[in-house]
């Protein structure tokens, strides 16, 4: 096995910077507070931490920033951090933009949720001299009903060797100690197998010096608006992409199983399911045609991983699995003829 590179805190007169890049649902903003938590209260370091996100609770893009630093060295900044020590990905698919690694350091660690064998094609940019750990954060939490985050703890804490991992375990327990008991222990398992269970990604980043810094800003402003707030090009909704909304788990349909009865396109809210309508194969005892209406699969570019389909379906012709890269491609069947993703 490859020997991994333990990060150090710097000097007392530099910070270091973590960034995770999550989606809501993940607990990516959880896992920043419990760890700035556990820095500054109980390992003398000074510390910051705070999180960017959308206005939906779960699926939009979350950003967690933590910020440490010797305890002379006072954190006067609350601005995001574009260059970090470490990124950690909390969700495969949010590799796709350049944003999510953007500012990578050569010096740096990538820390990624990947299933075994997943190696991202966008991990050819990360310079090649950044260690790149890849976790299976996703079935590690599925098998110990935890959640994902609790896993990249446990790897990150394992790279950083200024952090105390019995100090960050002690303080992630604590957080659900009194409201969940059984959600502690399941944590606890998640950690210790998250410290354990990571793979060191040697030869895959093949970029020279640190990545770009990118900072997002809005395609149109006061500059570049059209007079009288035109907007000539309308979004549209069929070409809308849920896809990273999908926090690791997929519904799967059996149609072997299913008795075409309805049940989950009356909880979907995203319309996702895709019926087919045939006329005329069943007769009407008045002698008129009628529709058969059967459920063909799901068009996963619009399906948001709520698994409401699953929970109301009465023969498990839906069922939960982990997803895997290619998986919702390989068993989509469109909504529409033709609808491309445009985000
Ligand atoms: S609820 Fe289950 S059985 Fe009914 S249509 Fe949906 S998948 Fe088929
Ligand atoms: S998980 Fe099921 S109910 Fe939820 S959006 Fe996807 S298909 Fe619809």
């Amino acid at each position: 096995m490859p020997t991994m590179k333990r990060c150090a805190l710097p000097d007392p007169s530099g910070f270091f910077e973590i960034r995770f890049e999550s989606i809501g649902g993940l607990g990516a903003h959880a896992a920043g507070q419990i760890l700035a938590r556990a820095a500054v209260l109980k390992m003398n370091l000074n510390g910051a931490h705070f999180s960017s996100y959308g206005s939906e609770k779960k699926g939009s893009v979350v950003r967690s920033y933590i910020r440490l630093g010797a305890a002379e060295k006072p954190i006067r900044t609350s601005a995001p951090i574009d260059s970090p020590d470490v990124i950690v990905v909390f969700h495969g698919a949010l590799m796709e933009q350049d944003v999510t690694m953007a500012g990578m350091k050569d010096s740096g660690t990538l820390i990624f949720n990947g299933a075994v064998d997943e190696v991202h094609e966008k991990l050819e940019l990360i310079p090649c001299g950044t260690q790149i750990v890849r976790i299976d954060a996703m079935n590690i939490a599925v098998e110990e009903l935890s959640r994902p985050n609790a896993v990249m703890l446990g790897t990150l804490t394992r790279t950083l060797p200024f952090l105390d991992a019995d100090i960050v375990l002690k303080a992630l327990t604590e957080k659900f100690a009194h409201r969940n008991p059984q959600a502690a222990a399941a944590n606890e398992r998640a950690f210790l197998r998250g410290a354990q269970e990571f793979e060191l990604l040697e030869g895959v980043g093949k970029g020279t010096g640190d990545l770009p810094v990118i900072r997002p800003s809005p395609v149109l402003g006061y500059e570049t608006a059209p007079i009288g707030g035109v907007i000539p090009y309308p979004g549209n909704t069929v070409s809308n992409d849920l896809s990273t909304s999908r926090t690791g788990l997929m519904p799967l349909f059996k149609e072997q199983d299913c008795i075409h009865c309805g049940s989950c396109a009356t909880v979907c809210p995203d319309f996702c399911l895709v019926w087919s309508h045939e006329e005329g194969k069943v007769e009407k005892t008045n002698g008129d045609s009628a529709v058969t209406v059967r459920l063909k699969g799901i068009d996963y570019q619009y399906c948001k991983g709520c698994m409401r389909c699953i929970e109301t379906c009465p023969t498990e012709a839906m069922t939960r699995v982990t997803e895997t890269p290619g998986l919702a491609d390989q068993l989509r069947v469109p909504l529409f003829a033709q609808s491309t993703p445009t985000n």
